[in-house]
């Protein structure tokens, strides 16, 4: 078998493989395993993710994997108030929504309820098959909040949160999309939640090593540097070239997000149907920033260290410090609209622009980190945007059905084709096991 990727999808499709008896080659176009998870040192031993790093409660297959690997987890930071950026002033406040007047609360509260109720109608696996999908997959999230949100102040907050969880704007997105996703995560709170939420937990050491110690199992069947430009079929099964490697086998799992695999070349040609999904799934644009401080400071002074800004660019930061607390680190996204005007600027011009607002929310303290990180992950020659790819207006209910069915003897992997916390490193783990199944199942 050839798995295509060495990120967590990859390589849990592998491991899978592996212990069922077959013979596996794993081909990673960078020089390192992990894709979207990615640790990066900050000294004394310590590392922060520039990539994926939360694991929250009913995420069960990655939290089952990390249990295995003995890599374990601490919780995220969350104690203290909270700040919010609003009309010009900054607030504290307590818990996922900032108190900005009953008219606004009650006005989010009833949005939330009517998302929720018509997500549990979007079946998981076949959301093309939800009551009303073309009428849902016909506007964007943007027409939706126009017609059912009441308020400015809503709406403002609905859009920031459309940003933090999908990394594009309320106008990109398909309406049966983000029920999709949200009865994938099974409700919109736990998609917005630190306790509670996808944000709850940290992995001690960071994410990518989950990544790592599957690597270490899989030993030298993971060829790095390799990216794979084409892929043949033929009645025995396929062969896939990648720079400097030839492989054959009987079936392939093929990980990359659908974006990128439409980027390969296929001989036959792919069918039109499932190249033309693949042009309908863009991903989000993301650029996660880091300013470390020789100790978390604004603990002190009763702080969480979550903020959040109506005006951006960081319109969310977390205190991201090891869980030792020293360094202080506070991590800003910039997402959607403000990653993709940001990313163009050099980097100085960036992070000036990240100090400032971090100096905003905490104080002047925040205006000398000791030292900076960030990564864009839409200049990532391998990943091309993030946190995942996401359905515009009319993808689902037209190519939906494409995303997972195999081609002849192609299997699909990779975090956009989970059911369950579909884009998050949860539904990676379980697209590797899935496509595993299915490759064995098929040769069985
Ligand atoms: C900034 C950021 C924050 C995130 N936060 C969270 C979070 O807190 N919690 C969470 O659960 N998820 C989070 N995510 C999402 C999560 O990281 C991803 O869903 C998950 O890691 C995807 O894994 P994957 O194996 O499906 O895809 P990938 O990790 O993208 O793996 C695909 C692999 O294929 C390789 N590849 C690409 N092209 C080729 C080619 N031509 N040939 C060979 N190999 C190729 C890539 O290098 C990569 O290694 C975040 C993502 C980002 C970027």
């Amino acid at each position: 078998m050839v798995v295509v990727g060495a990120g967590l999808a990859g390589l849990v499709a592998a491991r899978a493989l592996v212990a069922a008896g077959a013979s596996v080659v794993v081909l990673e176009a960078r020089d390192r395993v992990g894709g979207r998870t990615l640790n990066e040192p900050i000294g004394n031993g310590e590392v922060v993710e520039v990539g994926g790093q939360w694991i929250g409660p009913t995420q069960h297959r990655l939290a089952a994997l990390a249990t295995e690997l003995g890599v374990e987890t601490f919780p995220t930071y969350d104690e203290g108030d909270n700040v919010i950026e609003w009309e010009g002033s900054l607030r504290r406040y307590r818990g996922t929504i900032p108190r900005l007047g009953p008219a606004v609360l009650a006005d989010v509260a009833q949005a939330q309820w009517k998302l929720n109720r018509l997500a549990k109608r979007v079946p998981l696996e076949e959301p093309w098959r939800a009551p009303g999908a073309e009428r849902l997959d016909s506007q964007t999230v943007w027409s939706w909040l126009r017609r059912n949100v009441y308020t400015k102040g809503a709406r403002s907050l609905l859009e920031l949160g459309t940003e933090a969880v999908w990394a594009a704007e309320p106008a990109d997105l398909s309406l049966l999309h983000l029920l999709f996703y949200i009865n994938s995560a099974g409700g919109f709170e736990s998609l917005l939640d630190t306790g509670g939420g996808a944000q709850q937990d940290r992995f001690v050491g960071g994410s990518q090593l989950i990544s790592l110690r599957l690597a270490e199992e899989l030993g030298k069947r993971i060829v790095l540097d390799a990216p794979v430009h084409t892929v043949r079929q033929d009645d025995d099964g396929v062969e896939i070239v990648a720079d400097g490697v030839l492989a054959r086998a009987r079936r392939a799992v093929i990980t990359l997000p659908p974006t990128l695999c439409g980027r390969l070349e296929y001989d036959p040609p792919l069918p039109g149907y499932r190249d033309q999904l693949t042009q309908r799934m863009p991903q989000g644009a993301v650029i996660k920033t880091m300013a470390v401080y020789g100790e978390p400071f604004w603990r002190a002074e009763g702080l969480s260290g979550q903020a959040t800004s109506q005006d951006g660019p960081v319109r969310l930061t977390f205190d991201n410090s090891p869980p030792g607390g020293s360094p202080g680190v506070l991590l800003g996204f910039l997402e959607g609209r403000f990653a993709r005007e940001l990313g163009r600027l050099e980097p100085d011009v960036r992070r000036a622009r990240v100090v400032d607002c971090l100096t905003r929310f905490f104080g002047p303290r925040a205006a000398e980190p000791d030292a900076y990180i960030e990564r864009s992950w839409a200049d990532e020659r391998w990943t091309r945007g993030c946190y995942g790819c996401y359905m515009p207006t009319g993808a689902w209910t037209a190519y939906g059905d494409a995303l997972r069915a195999p081609l002849g003897s192609l299997h699909w992997a990779g975090a956009e084709t989970a059911t369950v916390w579909n884009g998050y490193m949860d539904g990676a783990v379980s697209s590797g096991e899935r496509a595993a199944g299915e490759a064995l199942a098929a040769l069985a």
